[in-house]
């Protein structure tokens, strides 16, 4: 694990009053590694080190920072400088607009087009229309129909058609006639790189003079995924890429390698299989990622898109008031339900992405804190501080857990409102972020 291995690296650095080149060879050294080993490739990783080096060497260390910390800094902007500084979206050059999906079979080209046609049109204001253009697999073509039903975006297709070309042409008249402003094409992908696909789509692209052609690859992948995107982008001149599968455990290093080989901007992320699971790529928050810092302002991010937020301002005042309580915690669940999936949003959070990958979470983790909650009478939700031995005697038989469970969730509820009080205090807050490591 990448963080693991540069906490190992820190601790090198640890107590030493400047970035010397002595401390800071064998930190490099270990980063060099860590990087090797998150598919960062070799000249990638060397390049990087050897600016990291130069840039931190010689630094005089502040007395309220450790030289751990501003090697983080220094990496952490040499990282975001190099996977393209800031961030890059879709430009929207014609009317319509139109996208062409690239890449290997399970990439997640089908996904990625319901998913950015989702986004488009809920938060561009876009009206796109879908074009099914793999024509070797019949079910393609159903899939990508069921994901325009579920996200109701209008899906062109053609079964009895084996001309993509055709077809593509179809799907982008049908728009024009429709007032469609967006295109985006799903292609056919192969199991690996191979000559007839490479000159479909090239022809493809040749008839339809596409604005945007998205290279779509599978971060975990690793390695492969950037040889497979030089191919791409030296037939089809890509504008940009498409990391997908980012959830789970993070194979950030892919995104560093694709950026420097081919020199395209990284445009969105995948982060699951529904089609809410995409995020616009943020170098500055890839690299804290990378550097196992997690992901937190996307996650806040999402949060904000989900939680009602004269709903979040009243949870604010109960917060500082010491006020909240299990009614609200109960709500405050079924708002991460709503969110998606757990093991997304959790492994976002730092120190927690780390734990992930051992960890099964799924949305049945809630079920027996439900329970308990739901046993309580009003009074109880309402005053936790009021609940005594025999009333959690009852909410134990009453929920079908045991007292022990009680016991717990009560413990950690008092102790959650306990940081959240502290965190709601922004004094509080800042003197615990100098304190962070
Ligand atoms: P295509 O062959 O390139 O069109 O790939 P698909 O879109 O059919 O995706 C292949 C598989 O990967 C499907 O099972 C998708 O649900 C899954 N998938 C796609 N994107 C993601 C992602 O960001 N995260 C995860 N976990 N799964 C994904
Ligand atoms: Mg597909």
């Amino acid at each position: 694990n990448l963080s693991d291995k540069l906490d190992r690296a820190f601790k090198v650095l640890k107590g030493q009053g400047t970035i010397t080149e002595i401390n800071v060879a064998e930190t490099m050294k270990e980063i060099r590694k860590a990087l090797l080993d998150a598919d960062v490739n070799y000249k990638t990783a060397k390049a990087f080190t050897d600016d990291v080096r130069q840039k931190a060497i010689g630094q005089n260390v502040l007395t309220a920072i450790s030289p751990g910390q501003l090697l983080t800094k220094v990496m952490n902007d040499e990282l975001t400088e190099l996977m393209g500084g800031t961030t890059s979206e879709i430009s929207f050059s014609g009317n319509p607009t139109i996208i062409l999906i690239a890449g290997l079979n399970g990439a997640g080209k089908t996904t990625f087009t319901g998913k950015l046609a989702n986004y488009l049109k809920t938060q561009k204001n876009k009206k796109p229309l879908l074009v099914a253009d793999d024509i070797y697999r019949p079910a393609a073509i159903e899939q990508l129909q069921v994901l325009g039903k579920q996200i109701d975006v209008p899906v062109y297709a053609d079964p009895e058609s084996k001309d993509p070309i055709a077809i593509a042409l179809a799907g982008i008249a049908l728009a024009k006639q429709n007032g469609n402003n967006v295109v985006i094409i799903d292609t056919a992908g192969r199991l690996s790189v191979d000559e007839a696909m490479m000159r479909e789509i090239e022809q493809v692209k040749g008839a339809v003079k596409p604005h945007e052609i998205l290279f779509v690859v599978d971060s975990m992948t690793g390695q492969d995924a950037v040889n497979t995107a030089k191919v791409f982008n030296d037939r089809l001149d890509f504008t940009g890429v498409v990391l997908t599968k980012l959830d789970g455990d993070t194979r950030g290093g892919a995104a560093l390698s694709i950026k420097s080989v081919v020199n395209k901007p990284i445009k969105f992320i995948g982060t699951g299989e529904k089609m809410e699971a995409l995020d616009v790529f943020h170098p500055d928050r890839m690299a804290s990622r990378i550097l196992g810092m997690g992901d937190v302002v996307s996650l806040v991010e999402r949060a904000q898109q989900q939680f009602d937020e004269k709903e979040a301002a009243e949870l604010q005042k109960k917060i500082r008031k010491n006020k909240f309580d299990f009614n609200d915690f109960y709500s405050q669940i079924q708002q991460i339900k709503k969110m998606g999936n757990m093991k997304d949003l959790m492994g976002m959070i730092p120190g927690v992405g780390k734990m992930m990958k051992d960890v099964e979470v799924d949305d049945n983790a809630f079920k027996a804190i439900e329970a308990i909650i739901q046993s309580m009478t009003p009074f109880e939700k309402e005053n936790p501080d009021g609940i005594n031995q025999s009333r959690r005697n009852r909410i134990a038989k009453g929920s079908g857990t045991n007292l022990a469970e009680v016991n717990r969730l009560i413990k950690q509820f008092e102790d959650m409102r306990k940081v959240m009080k502290q965190m709601s205090n922004p004094a509080a807050m800042a003197n615990m972020m100098r304190r962070m490591p």
